[in-house]
């Protein structure tokens, strides 16, 4: 239990808030996925009823920008025939389609609950995600995984990708001539995965799925929709390494993001 109490407590610091969110206790299982259905996120209730991640949180805000993504269309090629996300990893895995591919170890396509509520979307693979080919598993992940924690959502129920599929050079940002290549992928994701809200993490991932250049300050603070799904745009884990004053803010974008998903 005094375990258990200092993990709370190093995680609120983690976070940056001055609440107390209790989580699954350390050593217990994450539920498991259930292939054919949604994984909706549990709750655990306080005593008078409210979710701790609710305590505190945002009431959600008024609605940004409504976007609808073109048909995804590749080098000729209609993604949308791609039936499962399988496909679509296995077409990313096997194509050249910017000036990033051929640099790369592993293609990084996403992975996570095909049945997803949730999906998360980041900038581009790093280092271990090119090694690994796996999204978010270096640092940045694992401070992903403390927050999806803190809001009561199992990594093992969303699904987690990049706006671009390959590794930039010395994790550069990834330019817009690879980004308008690699964004049908994505379309063709979403498009299949149909989840109930879409977070964008940073900047880079919130411009490209709006379609516009705006500071993350504009484009936080708003439920904006892509094809009509719900669209909250919030920090990247890696700038919060590197300014944890940012910390709160997106605590409070993920409590708005948590909500959205138990409207
Ligand atoms: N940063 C990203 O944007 N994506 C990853 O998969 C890992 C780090």
């Amino acid at each position: 239990m005094e375990d258990e109490r200092r993990r709370y407590l190093a995680q609120q610091a983690e976070l940056g808030g001055n609440e107390i969110i209790l989580g699954r206790p350390r050593g217990e299982p994450r539920p498991p996925i259930m292939p054919t259905e949604r994984s909706p996120a549990s709750t655990t209730p306080l005593p008078g009823g409210e979710a701790k991640w609710k305590k505190g949180a945002p009431p959600i805000p008024g609605p940004g920008m409504a976007v609808f993504s073109p048909t995804p269309v590749l080098l000729g090629n209609d993604l949308g025939a791609l039936p499962t996300l399988d496909a679509v990893a296995e077409r990313i895995r096997t194509t050249y389609c910017c000036e990033l591919c051929p640099s790369r170890t592993n293609a990084v396509p996403g992975e996570g609950n095909p049945h997803a509520d949730l999906v998360l979307v980041g900038e581009g693979p790093g280092a271990t995600e090119d090694a690994t080919g796996r999204p978010f598993v270096g640092q940045a992940g694992q401070l992903l995984d403390t927050i999806l924690d803190a809001i009561e959502v199992p990594r093992s129920s969303v699904y987690i990708t990049n706006i671009v599929k390959c590794r930039p050079p010395q994790n550069r940002k990834p330019l817009p001539d690879e980004i308008a290549a690699c964004m049908p992928y994505l379309h063709r994701q979403l498009e299949l995965l149909q989840p109930k809200v879409i977070v964008a993490m940073g900047g880079t991932a919130g411009e490209a799925m709006l379609g516009v250049r705006k500071s993350l300050g504009d484009l936080r603070g708003k439920v904006h929709t892509y094809n009509g799904i719900p669209l909250v745009v919030t920090y990247h884990p890696a700038a919060l390494l590197r300014n944890p004053n940012w910390k709160k803010p997106t605590w409070d974008d993920v409590r708005i993001a948590r909500q959205l998903l138990d409207r």
